[in-house]
C-alpha cells in the first residue's frame, strides 16, 4: 500500500451512490453530535419513523431476550440501551432498509444481509461470553463491518460485477486484490473510511481494518483505542467464520467448522460452551431474522457439523467423495426470493399499491385497473402498506385517509423519510374535502388527491398524469445515473493516477518522489520530537551482470524479488522505497546507531539468503548498503542521503556484501 491520504471517501462519496442513512435516522446522527441532547429529543424525532422505531424494540426486546420485561416505548429503549447504542442501531437499519436490492447484477443483496444479520449475532454473543467489548456494540460492527463490500457495488456497479465473475476462489484475500486491480481501493479501507465518515468510534475503524487477518496473537485485554480495536476485530473476525458456517452448505464447512472448535481452545472455552454457543447463535440468527425480515437458512447443530467434518477429517472431500455428500440444506442465496419475482411480474403496467382497509372498494379498484396497463397490490392498512412499499417501491401509491393503525396522512409522512419511497406517487383518496384538510395532507408529501365516492373516469385522467410525472422523473433518474457514473469512473482514475504517481510500477514500493516526500515529513517529526531517525542507500552487487548474463527481463525479475524481500524484513515504521536502477533508500525513524547495524545487517542477509526460482532465472544476489544516522550537523534529508552514499560506496570499495555506517562529519 502506497503512502497516499485517505481521500477515498471524499471521492467516491462524490458518486453519491454510497449506502447512507437517511431521514430520520440522519436526524438522530446530527442530532447526538450536540453532547446536551435528551433522551426526550432523541425520541420525539424517532416517532417521525415508525418502522425504524419498530426495528429498534424489536432489537431491544431480542436482545435483552425478554429477562427485564418488554420494552413497548422508545423512551424504555433509549434508557435500557443507551443513547449511543440506538445511535448505532439507527444507522444500521437505515442502512439495511435503504440497500435490500441495488444495481449491481453479480452482487447477492438478500445474501449480504443475511451473511451480515449472523455476523452481527454472532459478535452479540461472543461479546457476551468474553466480556471485554460491550455485545451491543459487537452487533453494530458485526452488521455494519463489511459495508465496503456493498458501498463498491453501489457506486461502481458494472465493474464490481466484473470483479465478482472473476473471483474465484472465494477468499478475502483474491477478493481484495481484485478491487485493489481494478479500483485501487479495496473494501475495508472502503468499510472504515464509511465508520470515519459516520462518527463511529476509532477502534471499530481499526476493528474493521484488522479482520481478515489471518494470524491472530492473543486477545489483548488493555483499554486503549488500540487494544480494543484488536479485540474487537478478533472477534469480528470470528464471527465472520461462524456466518460463514452458516452461509455454507455442504462439505466446504468442514475445515471452517474444524477451525471454529480451535479457536474455542484459544479463548479457553470448553468444547461444550463452544458448541453451545454456536447453536445459540444459531437461535438469535433465525428470531433476528424474522423480526427484521431478513431470509435465514437452517443450519444443522454444531455436534452434528463438527462429526461429519471429523467423518471428513476437516478437509473437503475429494472428487469422487464430493457427490457423496450433498447439501444439507438449501443455501439462501439459491432460496426462492419471493420479493424478485414478485417485483418481476410487475414490470410492464403501472405498479399501483392501494391501500384501503374496505375490501369492497379494493375489489373496485382491482376491477377498474386491470392488467396488462396496471399491476395493482393491496395492503389493507398503513403500516402494512408502509412494509409493502419499502419492499416493491411501487410507482404509485393510491391511499384511504383514515384507516386503523397508520392513517393516510401519517403514510405519507413515513414514505417521504425513506430513499425508496421519497419519490413515490402518493394519490390521496378523501372524503374530507375541506381546503385545510387537503392542505395538511398536501404539507405531508401527497402529490395529488380524489375524491370520494370515486369517479373512475377522473382517476383514470389523473393516472395519465401520474404517468407523465413518473416518466419523466424516470428519465431524470437516469440521466443522474449517468452523471454518476462519470464522476465514479473519474474517480477511479484518479486514484490510478495518484498510485502511478507515487507507486514505482516494477516492484510496487512507493518511487523516489515519494519516498522523498516521506522522508521529509519524518525529518520533520524527528525534529520537533527529538527523536533519532536514520537511512539507508542499498545497492545491488554487480547487477549489471544479471542483465549481461540472463538478460533484461531477468534482472527486472531480481529488481521485483529482492525489493518484496527488502520490504518484508522491515518494521510496520519503516519504508523502503525505489530510489533509481537498482538503488533503493530506506528510512527508519525513531532508529539510532545501535539499531542501524541490526537493521542493515538483517536488510544484507535476508537479500543474500533469498534464493530467487524464476525460470529467468535462479539463485540468489547481494547488496551492499550505506547507513546514515541523523546528527546535528545534518541540516536536511538530503544532507543524510549524501552520507548515505558515501557509506554506499566505502562498501563497495571494501568488496560489498557489506553494511557501511557514515561516521561523524
Ligand atoms: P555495483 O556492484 O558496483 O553496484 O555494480 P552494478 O553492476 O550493480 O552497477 P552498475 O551501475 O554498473 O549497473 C547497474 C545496472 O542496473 C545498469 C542498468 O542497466 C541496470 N538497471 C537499472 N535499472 C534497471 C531496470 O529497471 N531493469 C533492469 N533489468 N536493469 C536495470
Ligand atoms: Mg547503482
Ligand atoms: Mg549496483
Amino acid at each position: 500500500m502506497i503512502l497516499a491520504d485517505n481521500t477515498i471517501i471524499t471521492e467516491i462519496k462524490s458518486s453519491g451512490r454510497l449506502p447512507s442513512p437517511t431521514g430520520v435516522a440522519l436526524s438522530i446522527l446530527e442530532l447526538t453530535r450536540d453532547p446536551n441532547t435528551s433522551t426526550e429529543d432523541m425520541a420525539m424525532v424517532l416517532v417521525g419513523d415508525p418502522s425504524l422505531t419498530g426495528q429498534i424494540l424489536k432489537y431491544a426486546n431480542a436482545a435483552t431476550g425478554g429477562a427485564r420485561g418488554e420494552v413497548t416505548n422508545i423512551n424504555d429503549a433509549l434508557v435500557r440501551l443507551g443513547m449511543s447504542m440506538v445511535r448505532q442501531l439507527c444507522l444500521g437499519f437505515s442502512v439495511l432498509s435503504n440497500t435490500r436490492g441495488g444495481p449491481c447484477s453479480e452482487f447477492d443483496y438478500g445474501q449480504y444481509w443475511t451473511k451480515s444479520l449472523a455476523t452481527a449475532v454472532s459478535c452479540h454473543a461472543l461479546c457476551s461470553r468474553i466480556k471485554s467489548v460491550s455485545p451491543d456494540e459487537g452487533f453494530t460492527c458485526g452488521l455494519l463491518g463489511r459495508i465496503g463490500h456493498l458501498a463498491l457495488a453501489s457506486v461502481y456497479p458494472k465493474r464490481y460485477s466484473g470483479i465478482l465473475s472473476q473471483w474465484a476462489d472465494g477468499t478475502t484475500l483474491e477478493l481484495t486484490q481484485l478491487e485493489h486491480q481494478e479500483l485501487s481501493i479495496n473494501h475495508n479501507q472502503v468499510s472504515a473510511a464509511l465508520f470515519e465518515d459516520w462518527g463511529l468510534p476509532e477502534s471499530y475503524q481499526l476493528a474493521v481494518e484488522l479482520q481478515e487477518n489471518t494470524e491472530w496473537d492473543d486477545l489483548p485485554t488493555g483499554r486503549s483505542m488500540a487494544d480494543r480495536g484488536k479485540q474487537l476485530g478478533r472477534i469480528l473476525n470470528i464471527a465472520n467464520l461462524v456466518s460463514d458456517i452458516c452461509m455454507e452448505a455442504g462439505p466446504h464447512r468442514h475445515p471452517m467448522t474444524i477451525e471454529f472448535m480451535k479457536v474455542g481452545k484459544t479463548l479457553g472455552q470448553s468444547d461444550e460452551q463452544w458448541v453451545g454457543l454456536f447453536d445459540e447463535i444459531l437461535n438469535e440468527w433465525d428470531r433476528l431474522g424474522k423480526l427484521l425480515n431478513i431470509l435465514t437458512s437452517p443450519v444443522p447443530d454444531m455436534e452434528n457439523l463438527v462429526r461429519r467434518a471429523r467423518e471428513f477429517k476437516g478437509t473437503l472431500p475429494d472428487k469422487k467423495r464430493k457427490n457423496a455428500e450433498p447439501s444439507d440444506v438449501p443455501n439462501p442465496a439459491e432460496a426462492p426470493d419471493t420479493e424478485i419475482s414478485e417485483m418481476e411480474t410487475t414490470k410492464g403496467g403501472l405498479e399501483i399499491l392501494v391501500v384501503s382497509d374496505s375490501p369492497v372498494d379494493t375489489r373496485i379498484l382491482q376491477k377498474k385497473l386491470p392488467a396488462p396497463a396496471f399491476h395493482v397490490t393491496i395492503a389493507e392498512d398503513g403500516q402494512e402498506a408502509l412494509e409493502v412499499a419499502l419492499k416493491t417501491s411501487p410507482q404509485v401509491i393510491l391511499t384511504d385517509w383514515i384507516m386503523p393503525k397508520l392513517d393516510g396522512l401519517e403514510l405519507t409522512r413515513s414514505l417521504r423519510l425513506s430513499t425508496q419511497t421519497a419519490g413515490t406517487y402518493i394519490i390521496m383518496m378523501t372524503a374530507q374535502e375541506g381546503s385545510d384538510q387537503l392542505i395538511e395532507a398536501f404539507d405531508a408529501g401527497i402529490d395529488d388527491y380524489l375524491a370520494k365516492p370515486l369517479n373512475y373516469k377522473i382517476l383514470q385522467a389523473r393516472l395519465k398524469a401520474a404517468t407523465r410525472v413518473i416518466n419523466l422523473q424516470e428519465e431524470a433518474t437516469r440521466n443522474q445515473d449517468e452523471i454518476q457514473r462519470t464522476i465514479s469512473e473519474m474517480g477511479i482514475l484518479n486514484r490510478q493516477l495518484q498510485t502511478m504517481a507515487l507507486e514505482d510500477q516494477l516492484t510496487g514500493l512507493p518511487n523516489r518522489r515519494c519516498g522523498l516526500d516521506h522522508f521529509d515529513k519524518e525529518w520533520s517529526r524527528s525534529s520537533r520530537n527529538d527523536e533519532p531517525i536514520l537511512c539507508m542507500i542499498l545497492d545491488i552487487d554487480h547487477f549489471k551482470n544479471v542483465n549481461d548474463t540472463y538478460g533484461h527481463d531477468a534482472g527486472d525479475i531480481v529488481l521485483h524479488k529482492t525489493a518484496a524481500v527488502m520490504h518484508h524484513c522491515m518494521r510496520d515504521s519503516d519504508v523502503v522505497c525505489r530510489f533509481g536502477g537498482e538503488e533503493f533508500l530506506v528510512i527508519c525513524p525513531g532508529a539510532d546507531v545501535e539499531v542501524a547495524k541490526i537493521l542493515g545487517d538483517r536488510l544484507r542477509k535476508a537479500v543474500e539468503t533469498n534464493i530467487i526460482d524464476a525460470p529467468e532465472f535462479k539463485g540468489n544476489i547481494t547488496i551492499s548498503i550505506g547507513v546514515s544516522v541523523r546528527s546535528e550537523w545534518h541540516t536536511s534529508p538530503a544532507d543524510m542521503i549524501k552520507n548515505a552514499d558515501e557509506a554506499l560506496y566505502a562498501a563497495k570499495n571494501a568488496g560489498r556484501n557489506l553494511v557501511c555506517i557514515a561516521g561523524p562529519g
